[in-house]
Protein backbone atom coordinates (compact mmCIF):
# COMPACT_ATOMS: atom_id res chain seq x y z
CA UNK A 1 0.00 0.00 0.00
CA UNK A 2 1.28 3.30 -1.18
CA UNK A 3 0.89 5.98 2.10
CA UNK A 4 1.59 9.64 1.66
CA UNK A 5 2.37 11.61 4.55
CA UNK A 6 1.77 15.71 4.57
CA UNK A 7 1.94 17.78 7.51
CA UNK A 8 -0.30 20.25 9.01
CA UNK A 9 1.43 23.07 7.64
CA UNK A 10 1.48 21.72 4.20
CA UNK A 11 -2.60 21.02 4.60
CA UNK A 12 -2.57 24.79 5.77
CA UNK A 13 -0.99 25.72 3.14
CA UNK A 14 -3.25 23.68 0.57
CA UNK A 15 -6.02 25.51 2.24
CA UNK A 16 -4.60 28.98 1.72
CA UNK A 17 -4.01 28.09 -1.86
CA UNK A 18 -7.30 27.15 -2.74
CA UNK A 19 -9.31 29.60 -1.13
CA UNK A 20 -7.29 32.15 -2.87
CA UNK A 21 -7.96 30.54 -5.99
CA UNK A 22 -11.77 30.44 -5.97
CA UNK A 23 -13.06 28.27 -8.39
CA UNK A 24 -10.15 28.17 -10.62
CA UNK A 25 -8.32 24.83 -10.88
CA UNK A 26 -4.28 25.09 -9.43
CA UNK A 27 -1.86 22.70 -9.14
CA UNK A 28 1.54 21.68 -9.43
CA UNK A 29 4.28 19.26 -8.75
CA UNK A 30 5.50 17.30 -5.39
CA UNK A 31 8.49 16.27 -4.12
CA UNK A 32 8.34 14.02 -1.45
CA UNK A 33 11.24 11.85 0.81
CA UNK A 34 11.12 8.20 0.70
CA UNK A 35 10.90 6.70 4.23
CA UNK A 36 10.71 3.31 3.53
CA UNK A 37 9.31 0.78 1.12
CA UNK A 38 6.10 2.52 -0.37
CA UNK A 39 6.10 5.25 2.26
CA UNK A 40 6.02 8.97 1.32
CA UNK A 41 6.60 12.05 3.41
CA UNK A 42 5.61 15.12 1.04
CA UNK A 43 8.89 17.36 1.37
CA UNK A 44 7.37 20.38 -0.77
CA UNK A 45 4.89 21.43 -3.70
CA UNK A 46 5.45 23.91 -6.05
CA UNK A 47 2.09 25.81 -7.06
CA UNK A 48 0.71 27.31 -10.60
CA UNK A 49 -1.81 29.66 -9.91
CA UNK A 50 -2.43 30.64 -13.62
CA UNK A 51 -3.75 28.30 -16.38
CA UNK A 52 -6.53 26.93 -14.85
CA UNK A 53 -10.50 26.83 -15.35
CA UNK A 54 -13.40 25.74 -13.06
CA UNK A 55 -12.67 22.48 -14.87
CA UNK A 56 -9.23 22.11 -16.07
CA UNK A 57 -5.81 22.59 -15.27
CA UNK A 58 -2.81 23.15 -17.71
CA UNK A 59 0.76 22.75 -16.09
CA UNK A 60 3.49 25.22 -17.17
CA UNK A 61 6.26 22.73 -17.21
CA UNK A 62 9.37 25.65 -16.86
CA UNK A 63 8.36 26.46 -13.56
CA UNK A 64 8.21 23.54 -12.26
CA UNK A 65 11.70 22.54 -13.83
CA UNK A 66 12.86 25.15 -11.42
CA UNK A 67 11.06 23.99 -8.42
CA UNK A 68 12.35 20.59 -8.67
CA UNK A 69 16.51 21.15 -9.71
CA UNK A 70 16.08 23.67 -6.30
CA UNK A 71 14.63 20.76 -4.76
CA UNK A 72 17.99 18.64 -5.83
CA UNK A 73 20.04 20.59 -5.16
CA UNK A 74 18.94 21.06 -1.45
CA UNK A 75 18.85 17.92 -0.97
CA UNK A 76 22.28 17.02 -2.22
CA UNK A 77 21.15 15.17 -5.17
CA UNK A 78 20.45 12.31 -2.92
CA UNK A 79 17.34 11.17 -5.45
CA UNK A 80 16.90 7.62 -3.70
CA UNK A 81 15.71 9.67 -0.39
CA UNK A 82 14.49 12.61 -2.27
CA UNK A 83 12.74 12.80 -5.24
CA UNK A 84 10.17 14.22 -7.63
CA UNK A 85 6.95 11.79 -6.21
CA UNK A 86 4.29 13.44 -8.64
CA UNK A 87 1.44 16.06 -9.47
CA UNK A 88 -1.11 17.64 -7.57
CA UNK A 89 -3.98 20.03 -8.96
CA UNK A 90 -7.05 21.10 -7.51
CA UNK A 91 -11.03 20.25 -8.28
CA UNK A 92 -12.76 23.55 -7.33
CA UNK A 93 -16.20 22.23 -8.70
CA UNK A 94 -15.82 18.38 -8.49
CA UNK A 95 -14.99 15.96 -6.40
CA UNK A 96 -11.59 15.82 -4.74
CA UNK A 97 -10.71 12.24 -6.99
CA UNK A 98 -9.02 12.36 -10.65
CA UNK A 99 -11.13 12.30 -13.71
CA UNK A 100 -11.04 9.78 -15.80
CA UNK A 101 -9.10 12.48 -18.04
CA UNK A 102 -6.69 12.49 -15.08
CA UNK A 103 -6.28 9.06 -14.89
CA UNK A 104 -5.76 8.92 -18.81
CA UNK A 105 -2.91 11.87 -18.66
CA UNK A 106 -1.01 10.56 -15.85
CA UNK A 107 -0.56 6.96 -16.85
CA UNK A 108 0.69 8.63 -20.02
CA UNK A 109 3.14 10.05 -18.45
CA UNK A 110 4.30 6.91 -16.24
CA UNK A 111 4.30 5.34 -19.66
CA UNK A 112 6.03 8.33 -21.49
CA UNK A 113 9.77 6.36 -22.14
CA UNK A 114 11.30 9.71 -22.59
CA UNK A 115 10.26 10.64 -18.79
CA UNK A 116 12.40 9.60 -16.48
CA UNK A 117 9.46 9.16 -13.82
CA UNK A 118 8.25 5.04 -13.54
CA UNK A 119 6.49 6.05 -10.82
CA UNK A 120 4.08 9.12 -9.91
CA UNK A 121 1.17 9.93 -7.29
CA UNK A 122 -1.64 12.21 -8.33
CA UNK A 123 -3.36 14.06 -5.51
CA UNK A 124 -6.53 15.75 -5.58
CA UNK A 125 -7.35 18.72 -3.38
CA UNK A 126 -10.13 20.62 -2.83
CA UNK A 127 -11.79 22.61 0.15
CA UNK A 128 -14.88 21.41 1.57
CA UNK A 129 -18.04 23.09 2.65
CA UNK A 130 -16.31 24.10 6.22
CA UNK A 131 -12.89 25.16 4.72
CA UNK A 132 -11.52 21.38 5.51
CA UNK A 133 -9.19 19.63 2.95
CA UNK A 134 -10.77 16.88 0.62
CA UNK A 135 -8.03 14.94 -0.51
CA UNK A 136 -7.18 12.24 -2.57
CA UNK A 137 -4.10 10.41 -4.03
CA UNK A 138 -3.64 7.68 -6.55
CA UNK A 139 -0.07 6.15 -7.62
CA UNK A 140 0.72 5.51 -11.31
CA UNK A 141 3.51 2.85 -12.40
CA UNK A 142 4.72 2.32 -15.51
CA UNK A 143 2.79 -0.35 -17.33
CA UNK A 144 0.45 -1.02 -14.27
CA UNK A 145 -3.12 0.68 -13.53
CA UNK A 146 -3.55 2.91 -10.99
CA UNK A 147 -3.77 2.04 -7.34
CA UNK A 148 -5.26 4.32 -4.46
CA UNK A 149 -2.71 5.87 -1.77
CA UNK A 150 -3.42 6.31 1.59
CA UNK A 151 -2.87 9.88 3.06
CA UNK A 152 -1.70 10.69 6.34
CA UNK A 153 -1.71 14.01 8.41
CA UNK A 154 0.81 12.98 11.84
CA UNK A 155 -1.06 9.55 12.42
CA UNK A 156 -4.01 10.76 11.07
CA UNK A 157 -5.87 8.93 8.15
CA UNK A 158 -7.09 11.91 6.18
CA UNK A 159 -7.89 9.23 2.98
CA UNK A 160 -7.66 5.50 1.78
CA UNK A 161 -8.55 3.58 -0.89
CA UNK A 162 -12.51 2.62 -1.10
CA UNK A 163 -14.24 0.39 -3.68
CA UNK A 164 -12.52 0.72 -6.94
CA UNK A 165 -13.84 2.48 -9.47
CA UNK A 166 -11.53 1.50 -12.31
CA UNK A 167 -8.83 -0.73 -11.10
CA UNK A 168 -8.40 -3.46 -13.50
CA UNK A 169 -6.30 -6.55 -13.62
CA UNK A 170 -3.36 -7.22 -11.09
CA UNK A 171 -3.25 -3.46 -10.32
CA UNK A 172 -0.79 -3.63 -6.71
CA UNK A 173 2.54 -2.19 -6.76
CA UNK A 174 5.35 -4.11 -6.10
CA UNK A 175 6.83 -2.85 -3.15
CA UNK A 176 10.15 -2.01 -2.52
CA UNK A 177 10.87 -0.89 -6.63
CA UNK A 178 13.41 2.01 -6.99
CA UNK A 179 13.11 5.22 -8.04
CA UNK A 180 15.27 5.70 -11.15
CA UNK A 181 18.19 8.66 -10.60
CA UNK A 182 17.73 11.62 -13.04
ZN1 LIG B 1 -8.58 16.88 -12.43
Amino acid sequence: MISVELSSRQIERFRRELRRAGNQEIGGVMVAEHLEDAAFRLAGFSVQRSGGSFASFVRKPALHRRFLSRFFQQTGQEFERFNYLGEWHSHPCFVARPSSQDIVQMQALVDDPDQAALFAVLLIVRLGRHNDLEVSAYAFRRGCSPVEAEIYCADELLSAPREPSFRVGKSRLQLGYRRRRR
